[in-house]
C-alpha cells in the first residue's frame, strides 16, 4: 500500500440546497480531525469503524455548533481509498458545507485535487484504473444501458477479461525467455514456433473481440448527435418535443419559427442522442432566418445522423427534395409526418425519388410510428448491427488505442516468428504487447497520463 502522510478533504456532493451535503476526509489524520471537530451528543467513548455517530461540528473560533451531523469514520483498508476516511454528512446547505470544510482546512486538512480520493483508491489498489475510470462514466451515465456498462466496468469485468489475456501472454513469454536461457541458438525451429504463433493467433482474437465492441461502447457512453432538418412547418419542433416527452421547442403554424438551434439530450432506446431541431429550411428566408438556414448545413455536416422530415399531408416539393439530396451521404432517415392527415405522398414516389432511402411514416402530433423511428435510430446507430446484451464493452479510446497497440506487437511477434527471428527479438514484442495491456489497468501508465485521467473527474470524487 502507498501511504499518503497527508490528510485531504473536499465537498462530496453537488452544490446546491438538498437534504444532506457530505464533507469527506481521507488520510492517517482523519480521526485526529473527528476528535476536534465532532462533539458526539452521547460520549462513548473510541470510533467504531462504520458506525454513525450524532452529534455537533464545531467552530474552532468559539466553540458553537456549525451544524448538527452524522459522522462515520471507516478505517483503513475497509474504505474507498483505503485510507482512514471520515465522512461527515450535513445538511446540504453550500454555507454549511463550505464552513465544515473551512473547519477540517482549518484543522491541517488539504483541500483534494479533482479525482484525489479516487486516485488514492487506485494507488492503494483498491481498484485498478479501469475500474476507476469506470467510476467518472457511471456517474455521468445519461442511459440505463450506459450505467449498466459503467457498473461492470467498476466490478471489474473487463479488467479481468485483460487480465486473463495478459497471463497467457506471460505462459507463452516466459517459455520463450526460459528457452532463451537454455540455448543461444535462434529460435526458429518449426516445432517451437507453430504452436507459440497458433497461441499468439488465440490472443489477437480476444484482443480483437474486444475491440470489435468499442463502437457500441462508446455510442452508449457519449452519445450520438442527430440533427432534425427539414422546411418549415413540416412538424420538426412538434418532433423533437414528442421524442423528448415534453414541450421544449415552441410549436406553432407559422413558418419559420425556429430561426436558431434547440439542443437536448434524449434517451432513445438506451442511446443518449444529442437531438438539434434546425431552423426550417426555405427559398426566400428574411434576413435572420437566412443566417439559421446557413447554419443547418453546418450542423448537419457535423452530425452523425440526419432526420429529414417531410409534411406527408402535402406533396413532396423542390425544397424536400434539396435537403435530402444535400444530405445523401450521411446515415439518414426520412421521416414523413403528419400520418393522421391523407397522405399525399405515395410510397412508391418515395422509393422512386430516393432509391435506398429508408422512410418512416409518423405524427409528431399524435405520436404514431415514433418507436419504429426511434428503433430506426437506434438500428442505424449501431449501423444495422445486432447489440449485445453483454455489459462488458470497450468505452473508452485510451483503452481502444491501448488494445491496438498490443495487437500491433503480437502481429509484428507473429510476422518474426514465420521470418524466422531471434527469440529475442519475438520476446521485446511479446513484452510491448504485454505493457500495453498493462497500461489499461494502470500497472505500467505514466504519472503523467494518471494526472491526465484524474484531472477529468470532479473534486470529492
Ligand atoms: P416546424 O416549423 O417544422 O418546427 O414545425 P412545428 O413543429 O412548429 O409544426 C408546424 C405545425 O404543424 C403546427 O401547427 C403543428 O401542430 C403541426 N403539426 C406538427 N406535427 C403534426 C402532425 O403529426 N400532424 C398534424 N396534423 N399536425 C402536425
Amino acid at each position: 500500500m502507498l501511504a499518503h502522510d497527508d490528510t485531504i478533504a473536499a465537498i462530496a456532493t453537488p452544490p446546491g440546497a438538498g437534504g444532506i451535503g457530505i464533507v469527506r476526509i481521507s488520510g492517517p489524520g482523519s480521526e485526529d480531525v473527528c476528535q476536534v471537530l465532532f462533539r458526539p451528543k452521547s460520549t462513548a467513548g473510541p470510533l467504531k469503524s462504520h458506525h454513525f455517530y450524532h452529534g455537533d461540528i464545531v467552530s474552532s473560533a468559539n466553540g458553537n455548533a456549525i451544524d448538527e451531523v452524522l459522522v462515520v469514520l471507516m478505517r483503513a483498508p475497509n474504505s474507498y481509498t483505503g485510507e482512514d476516511v471520515l465522512e461527515i454528512h450535513c445538511h446540504g446547505g453550500n454555507l454549511i458545507l463550505h464552513a465544515v470544510l473551512t473547519e477540517a482546512i482549518m484543522k491541517g486538512c488539504r483541500l483534494a485535487d479533482r479525482g484525489e480520493f479516487t486516485k488514492r483508491a487506485y494507488l492503494n489498489g483498491r481498484m485498478d484504473l479501469l475500474q476507476a475510470e469506470a467510476v467518472m462514466d457511471l456517474i455521468t451515465a445519461r442511459t440505463d444501458r450506459g450505467r449498466e456498462i459503467a457498473l461492470a466496468g467498476l466490478k471489474g469485468n473487463l479488467s479481468e477479461k485483460i487480465q486473463s489475456i495478459r497471463s497467457d501472454l506471460i505462459e507463452i513469454l516466459s517459455f520463450l525467455e526460459s528457452s532463451i536461457d537454455f540455448s543461444e541458438e535462434e529460435i526458429s525451429s518449426p516445432e517451437f514456433s507453430r504452436p507459440h504463433w497458433q497461441e499468439i493467433e488465440g490472443i489477437l482474437a480476444s484482443i480483437n473481440g474486444i475491440l470489435e465492441t468499442y463502437r457500441e461502447g462508446k455510442l452508449f457512453r457519449d452519445g450520438f448527435n442527430v440533427v432534425i432538418t427539414g422546411r418549415p412547418n413540416v412538424g420538426k419542433s412538434s418532433l423533437l418535443n414528442r421524442l423528448l416527452g415534453e414541450r421544449r421547442a415552441i410549436v406553432t403554424s407559422v413558418p419559420g419559427t425556429t430561426r436558431d438551434f434547440i439542443e437536448e439530450t434524449v434517451n432513445i432506446n438506451g442511446i443518449p442522442v444529442l437531438l438539434t431541431d434546425t431552423a426550417g429550411i426555405r427559398k426566400f428566408p428574411e434576413e435572420v432566418e437566412r443566417e439559421g438556414i446557413a447554419l443547418v448545413w453546418e450542423k448537419t455536416l457535423m452530425a452523425d445522423m440526419v432526420i429529414v422530415l417531410v409534411d406527408g399531408s402535402t406533396p413532396l416539393t423542390e425544397e424536400d427534395v434539396e435537403v435530402i439530396d444535400k444530405n445523401r451521404k450521411k446515415p439518414l432517415i426520412l421521416a414523413v409526418n403528419k400520418s393522421d392527415l391523407t397522405h399525399q405522398i405515395p410510397d412508391k414516389h418515395i422509393s422512386e425519388v430516393f432509391p435506398g432511402i429508408s422512410a418512416v411514416w409518423i405524427s409528431a402530433k399524435y405520436g404514431e410510428g415514433i418507436e419504429a423511428l426511434k428503433e430506426k435510430i437506434k438500428a442505424m446507430a449501431l449501423d444495422n448491427e445486432d447489440y449485445s446484451t453483454s455489459d462488458l464493452l470497450l468505452t473508452n479510446l485510451r483503452h481502444k488505442s491501448a488494445l491496438q497497440k498490443a495487437a500491433s506487437s503480437l502481429l509484428a511477434a507473429q510476422s518474426g516468428i514465420l521470418n524466422g527471428n531471434s527469440a529475442e527479438l519475438t520476446a521485446f514484442e511479446l513484452k510491448e504487447s504485454l505493457d500495453h495491456l498493462g497500461s489499461i489497468a494502470g500497472d505500467t501508465t505514466s504519472e503523467d497520463i494518471l494526472d491526465k485521467i484524474f484531472s477529468t473527474f470532479c473534486v470529492g470524487k
